[in-house]
């Protein structure tokens, strides 16, 4: 089974990947995670071109496309992979489904996440993340180091307001037409509606395997 996960800057995909990927042993795929990877590492050939990240607006469809492609060859394998963060606009959808197509997959499943501006800003404000496995915090839990790695928990560069705000508006510009690619495709589509703060990662992700095997998924 492989999974897209849609949704803004903010709205879980991250979170509901690590879920997802533990209890149906599925593979992530973040292309946020991958570029803030390459950026730690100014001899890497894309480290030049990966800079407009710091502005919030999107990396070129050539490049994303080319990433997705290498990481894509490391997981022969997998049983299933998650995307987070891509498919961001139309062409990526496109190449992503002539990818998994040349290795006998596609998308199975689309979860949209809709998350108000409220609490997606909340949760970005507050965000604080292990450097080392990418678990996410809020500043509100006061934890200082990661439960799991005891590693010091830090914040994303561009969870800044001024950012964030540039890139709700690149989310919404672009993935529209994403959201139309996937609702008039033949995969799964779920919609998921989050408008209070205090909904908890557990809940959603119950959530999502309660729609999941609604439509005999799992
Ligand atoms: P978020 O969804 O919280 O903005 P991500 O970690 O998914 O964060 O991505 C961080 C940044 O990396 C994005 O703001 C964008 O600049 C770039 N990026 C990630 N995925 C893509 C993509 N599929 N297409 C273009 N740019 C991307
Ligand atoms: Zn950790």
């Amino acid at each position: 089974m492989n999974i897209v996960l849609l949704g803004p800057p903010g709205s879980g995909k991250g979170t509901q990947s690590q879920l997802l990927a533990e209890s149906f042993n599925l593979v992530q795929l973040s292309t946020g995670d991958l570029f803030r990877q390459i950026l730690q590492n100014p001899h890497h050939p894309l480290y030049d071109e990966l800079q407009i990240i710091k502005q919030g607006k999107l990396v070129s469809d050539e490049v994303v496309n080319k990433v997705v492609e290498d990481a894509l060859k490391k997981l022969t394998n997998a049983k299933g992979i998650i995307f987070d963060g891509f498919p961001r606009t139309v062409a990526q959808a496109k190449a992503l489904d002539r990818m998994l197509s040349s290795l006998n997959r596609k998308v199975d499943v689309v979860i949209d996440f809709n998350v108000t501006e409220g609490v997606l800003l909340y949760r970005l404000l507050g965000r604080r993340i292990c450097p080392n496995c990418k678990r996410v915090f809020h500043v509100n839990q006061g934890y200082i180091e990661c439960l799991d790695c005891k590693v010091k928990l830090v914040t994303r560069d561009d969870d800044n307001e001024e950012v964030i705000m540039k890139r709700f508006k690149e989310y919404k510009e672009k993935t529209v037409g994403v959201q139309e690619y996937y609702r008039d495709s033949n995969c799964a589509y779920i919609s998921l509606t989050i408008d209070d703060i205090d909904t908890t990662p557990e809940e959603v992700h119950q959530q999502i395997i309660s729609e999941l095997k609604e439509r005999d998924l799992v």
